[in-house]
């Protein structure tokens, strides 16, 4: 016993709360038409989630909710609460007691509780379908619907049938994987889609960053060429400066030397400083004064001749030692005098001719009378006296001959110092020539090292400019190993690589890339993330798919066995109504056109047609059923009389319930059309299933009414509300059929 009771409030004509506690397994509604017996019946429906309003024959959920009558004003919310024994554990659910709840309001509202807590309709139909209360609606046999099962559909009774084998659970798992699938498809549809979106853009990035990482490896590379190029060229520009420099100031110092030394020769050599001149004076006038004394030498020499001639002959006359050139003097002017006298005409002339004359002659005796020796002795006295003049002239003449060598000498070496000292100026200027030119040399080539510094400066700049501060890393780095031994021509080849690299590096056009880089790798990620995704949806189908697949197996498995169930316990009961015949269920033949359709879909349903042919398993046949009615030849469900119908349909759910018996079943007027004889049957099949399932039957019956332990009569007042009467069986047979 699972239903401990139903409580109603403003449910319908239940304008009053009013509760239904059962306490006998089978428990039976009574009552006079319209009082409210069938509203109990559908009271149970909506609590228990019912969707379609028709069953409830209502229209709208505000018309489920009491209307008001003139003693008793319409309520705004119809409501039903179920209470179950739930010792059992019969719904999944930790408590001995589960109440369900469920509410509409007149705007058409409705809301579920679960022990008093608020919860959504499907998780109070997941929690019914894992008890064996499925949605079909077999349990609950509305009036006049007691043949519903045999009017359904093939599809519709499959699905009753598996309601009432219990696999509506099953059906509910494989719905939800299949819903979870259709998500899982549409998310990998969805994520492959956002992964092709972003595959252009990633494609582009990917390929910015290989040029980004390329020339940042150029960079790399440029910045250590560039330090080993820096280091090499500060080394060398450093030491060529220094060498230069020494260079420069030796030459300057060679040539100063040069130029002091040319100052000294030439002050050496300056004429002024000997005065040559002076001393030529003095040669000059030696030379004059020589001469003289060799005149007056050769004078006393000739003058001692005459006096020696004189001596010898023993006797001095006056020509003898008249000097002959003042005789022919002394001739000379008379000569003059005489012919001035004869060639004069005037008297005067004459006479100043002949004084004339007469004064030379006597100048000339005065010159006689002084010079002339008187005697032997005086004349040998004479020569002693020329010869003593004679000698002191000669010695003069040496004296003075001597001193104008010496002179001359003087002056010959003056002059052969300043040759030599011309010739020492001439060497040193070619020296100091050679050495200015070396100096000057060196001057260009300091100047082009000047150049080079500033090169390499500017070369600096650019590398910071270019790698940042990696390129100082030259400042720190050893000499280079033949930095400054090698040939030039490496260092310039290394600049021209440098340059090339440069070139590379402008070309490339990248700039910094770090936003890209950045983007990229954001976008990376996100394909990354995608891609995972992808790998976990596709996972998540298979699984599903999986999942579903055994489902469909267990459901198809459990179906074919509670088929032969049934059909054997329908057999019985078949039999035990008719006295005979049977009535099998049958599965119908597979719609083959159907699967063809189906193969059209897309690649998702073409998976899940193949999970379904792989498992070999089609849920989708339905059920037929065939009748053979004892001492009749009919067969087939249209030949059938009303009540050979209803007996038919009670045959079959009795049959179901028997094989997987529901907790409950709820029986509105289902005999209805029975006769007495098979009230009886009908009673005595209650009876039985009452053994196994909780039963509430409404009716009319009396036969059923006594297979029933509790009674509950429902009235109907003036008022228009139903309410509830203990009756008692004989009361209530009283007023049955
Ligand atoms: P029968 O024995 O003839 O089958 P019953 O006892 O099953 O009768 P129900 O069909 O349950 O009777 O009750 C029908 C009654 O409920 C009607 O009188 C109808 O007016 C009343 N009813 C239905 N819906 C509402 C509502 N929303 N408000 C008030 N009364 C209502």
């Amino acid at each position: 016993m699972y239903l401990k009771s139903i409580e109603l409030s403003g449910f319908k004509s239940f304008g009053k709360k009013t509760a239904l506690v059962f306490t006998s397994p089978i428990a039976s509604i009574v009552g006079p038409n319209g009082s409210g017996k069938s509203n109990v019946a559908e009271a149970f429906r909506f609590v228990l989630g019912e969707q379609s309003m028709k069953s409830m024959r209502s229209k709208k959920g505000e018309d489920l909710i009491w209307g008001g009558s003139p003693a008793l004003s319409r309520a705004n919310r119809a409501g039903v609460k179920v209470t179950f024994d739930n010792s059992t554990r019969l719904l999944d659910m930790d408590f001995s007691e589960v109440t369900i709840e469920r509410s509409v309001y007149r705007d058409g509202l409705n809301e579920y509780l679960l022990n008093g807590t608020q919860v959504r309709l499907k998780d109070v139909i997941r929690l019914l379908a894992g008890a064996n209360i499925g949605g079909s609606g077999y349990q609950i046999i509305s009036q006049g619907e007691a043949d519903r099962i045999l009017n359904a559909s093939p599809r519709e009774r499959r699905e009753m049938l598996e309601d009432a084998l219990g696999l509506k659970l099953y059906q509910h798992k494989k719905i939800e994987s299949e819903r979870k699938l259709e998500e899982t498809a549409l998310n990998l549809e969805k994520t492959a889609s956002l992964r092709r979106e972003i595959a252009p853009h990633l494609r582009f990035l990917r390929s910015q960053v290989e040029k980004i990482e390329r020339a940042r490896e150029q960079r790399e590379d440029l910045a250590a060429r560039l330090n080993e190029y820096l280091a090499r060229e500060h080394a060398w520009i450093t030491q060529e400066d220094a060498r230069i420099s020494d260079d420069e100031h030796a030459h300057e110092r060679v040539l100063q030397t040069c130029l002091d030394a040319i100052a000294d020769a030439r002050k050496a050599g300056d004429p002024d400083a000997y005065n040559v001149s002076d001393l030529e004076r003095s040669v000059s006038e030696f030379t004059v004064r020589v001469a003289d004394a060799r005149r007056e030498r050769e004078r006393l020499a000739r003058e001692l001749g005459r006096a020696e001639g004189a001596l010898e002959a023993n006797h001095v006359t006056v020509e003898a030692i008249v000097a002959v050139p003042h005789v022919r003097g002394f001739f000379r002017d008379i000569e003059i005098a005489l012919a001035d006298i004869e060639r004069a005409t005037d008297v005067n002339l004459i006479r100043s001719g002949v004084s004339q004359l007469r004064s030379s002659i006597r100048s000339f005796v005065d010159g006689l009378e002084n010079g002339a020796p008187v005697t032997n002795a005086e004349a040998r006295q004479q020569v002693a006296n020329i010869q003593t003049l004679l000698q002191k002239a000669q010695e003069t003449e040496m004296i003075l001959s001597e001193s104008s060598e010496m002179a001359r000498q003087k002056i010959a070496r003056i002059r052969e110092q300043r040759l030599a000292a011309e010739r020492d100026i001439v060497q040193l200027e070619a020296n100091a020539r050679d050495a200015q030119s070396k100096r000057d040399a060196a001057r260009v080539a300091r100047a082009a090292i000047v150049d080079l510094k500033r090169r390499f400066e500017d070369e600096v700049r650019e590398g910071i400019a270019l790698v940042g501060a990696a390129i100082h890393s030259w400042e720190r780095s050893e000499i280079p190993y033949g930095a400054l031994s090698e040939d030039r021509s490496m260092q310039e080849k290394r600049r021209r690589d440098i340059e090339r690299l440069k070139i590379k590096i402008e070309e490339s056009g990248i700039g910094n890339g770090d936003a890209v880089i950045k983007e990229f790798k954001q976008t990376k990620e996100r394909d990354e993330f995608l891609e995972h995704e992808i790998i976990d949806l596709e996972k998540s189908a298979v699984s599903l798919r999986g999942i579903i697949t055994d489902l469909e197996k267990t459901i198809d498995a459990r179906f074919h066995e509670g088929l032969i169930k049934i059909n054997e316990s329908l057999a019985l009961f078949f039999h035990q109504l008719f006295g005979g015949g049977h009535a099998m269920l049958e599965l119908e033949r597979p719609n083959t056109r159907a699967h063809e359709e189906d193969d059209d879909n897309d690649s998702y349903d073409d998976a899940d047609d193949a999970v379904s042919r792989e498992s070999n398993v089609d849920l989708s046949v339905g059920l037929s059923i065939s009748v053979a009615l004892p001492r009749k030849k009919v067969r087939g469900l249209e030949a059938l009389s009303g009540g050979e119908r209803a007996l038919t349909s009670i045959a079959l759910i009795f049959s179901m319930s028997r094989v997987n018996p529901p907790p409950f079943l709820i029986l509105d007027e289902t005999d209805a059309a029975l006769d007495e004889a098979n009230s009886r049957r009908y009673a005595d099949m209650i009876r039985e299933l009452g053994k196994h399932s909780q039963l509430i039957v409404i009716t009319h019956n009396r036969a059923t009414m006594a297979a029933a332990g509790e009674l509950y009569g429902i009235t109907m007042g003036q008022d228009g509300v139903s309410r509830l009467l203990s009756v008692k069986l004989e009361d209530a047979q009283k007023v049955a059929k």
